[in-house]
């Protein structure tokens, strides 16, 4: 389906609604809809259109760099019918209809973890606020206690400890991204909370929940389970595709938090927290004057610490859920399976040619590689990076028959060591060559990306 057919889509959609709005008296005002406004509206949206030109091309299988890709049409059109009258998920009489639709598809939503009825969650604004959430919380259940994770955590985990004000441990873990247990056995009664990452940022490394977990319970220490990146591969776990025994055991899990607009086809601005006891709700407990009068029923706004929050995400989300349902063997489970299938065809061509190694095999659809160059005194970090950064920058820089668009990223010299035992460390990081192939249509590019990487190769010598 192409652009202009879901221009037409939302063309028709918005034929009926304004029928709707237009029942309801609507002046037009000279302060906001004179003619020379329309006149100078249409000349900006020209020059935006020539300015947004300044991007990269983020829609394109050619760019396989960072955590970037436009949503799927069913949930910008869905989203733009709705900001015709921009209801707001705080409070129900805000937007009946988008109240009603984040409700509804929060059970889907939480279904993937095997989270079942009862449970509390919301839509936010993104996996950021999600995790304050859930730490927020972590503190009003420990209020004295620690959080911890591993080094591979986000970088907003540390910060947002810090903006709550609780002590945070950076738990070690080995090369392979396994923590160290002594270490929270060690400090076990100091720790309320552990946050556990399923699929990292960096690597799209799955954290060992079927490890951490039982001996968390045993340590009656919390789990926040961070799958804002990973949260969608859930679904190819069912089958056995991805390793399935961590995600086995997502349900046990106190809260995670999963953003829909990683994996989940939609527009920034939409992620999501979900509790396992529902009974932490109280702790949102809040009088607001101006806003609840309709009904007893709930109101999102009051589980959620964010007040406005835009039910055009909600309804982009719902619409999609529509489209790409979440059900074995549906839609969404073939966008997760194309994409990893992308980023495994890859990591096999990209090492084909010798030109390239890979650091390890990817889990998800993240795969991080580096060039292989040797001189005379063997092979040498400083060389490698020198070379990864060289390659990125050319790429970037090329033309419409050359250019591509990947990304770097700095990783500790012992995660090089374990695939090139030989290597000579002059450097305290080393920079590699990282790409995220979360664009289904990834897999169909990947013979064309890998011949672009072998041309720079060649061309940065
Ligand atoms: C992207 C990401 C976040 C932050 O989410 P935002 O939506 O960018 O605020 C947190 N944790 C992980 C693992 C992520 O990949």
């Amino acid at each position: 389906m192409g652009h202009d057919t879901s221009l037409d889509l939302l063309t028709r959609a918005f034929d009926r609604f304004s029928k709707w709005m237009s029942q309801y008296a609507k002046p037009t005002v000279e302060s906001l809809d004179g003619d020379e406004i329309q006149v100078r509206a249409a000349e900006v949206l020209t020059s935006l259109a020539e300015r947004l030109e300044g991007n990269y091309p983020f829609h394109s299988g050619l760019y396989a760099g960072q955590m970037l890709k436009p949503p799927h049409d069913v949930a910008w059109a869905a989203y733009a019918l709705t900001m015709l009258i921009n209801p707001n998920n705080h409070a129900l009489d805000g937007g009946p209809p988008t109240s009603q639709m984040e409700k509804e598809l929060i059970p889907e939503i939480a279904g993937m973890f095997g989270y079942k009825h009862g449970i509390l969650g919301h839509l936010t604004s993104s996996g950021t606020i999600a995790n304050l959430e859930a730490l927020w919380v972590a503190r009003k259940i420990n209020p004295t206690k620690a959080v911890g994770f591993s080094s591979q955590a986000h970088y907003t985990h540390a910060r947002m400890c810090e903006v709550l004000g609780i002590r945070s441990f950076v738990i070690p873990t080995d090369a392979d991204g396994n923590w160290d247990v002594d270490f929270l056995e060690q400090n076990a009664s100091e720790i309320g909370t552990v946050v556990v990452t399923m699929g990292t940022t960096g690597m799209g490394r799955v954290e060992p929940l079927h490890t951490i977990l039982p001996l968390c319970k045993k340590m009656g220490i919390r789990v926040h389970l961070d799958a804002a990146y990973g949260g969608y591969f859930s679904l190819i776990s069912r089958s056995g595709e991805i390793d399935a025994r961590a995600w086995s055991l997502t349900s046990e899990a106190d809260s995670i938090v999963v953003d829909p607009h990683k994996h989940g086809l939609q527009p920034y601005g939409c992620g999501c927290v979900l509790f396992r006891d529902p009974k932490v709700g109280l702790f949102y407990k809040h009088d607001s004057p101006y806003t609840y009068f309709s009904s007893d029923e709930l109101h999102l706004g009051e589980i959620s610490l964010e007040c406005s929050r835009a039910g055009a995400a909600a309804a982009a989300l719902w619409a999609t859920l529509q489209v790409f349902d979440l059900g074995a063997g549906g839609r969404m489970e073939a966008v997760l399976r194309d994409c990893r299938n992308a980023a495994l065809t890859f990591a096999r061509e990209v090492v084909a040619a010798n030109n390239y190694i890979l650091i390890e095999q990817p889990e998800l659809d993240i795969v991080v590689y580096c060039p292989l160059v040797r001189d005379e005194s063997g092979i040498r970090s400083s060389e490698i990076s020198r070379k990864s950064s060289e390659i990125f920058h050319a790429g970037m820089n090329g033309d419409r028959n050359n250019a591509l668009f990947v990304s770097l990223y700095q990783i500790d010299p012992v995660q090089l060591k374990s695939v090139l035992p030989d290597l000579i460390q002059d450097q305290e990081k080393i920079t590699v060559l990282r790409s995220v192939f979360m664009k289904p249509h990834h897999k169909m590019m990947t013979t064309e990306i890998v011949r672009r990487l072998n041309d720079l190769y060649r061309q940065t010598d």
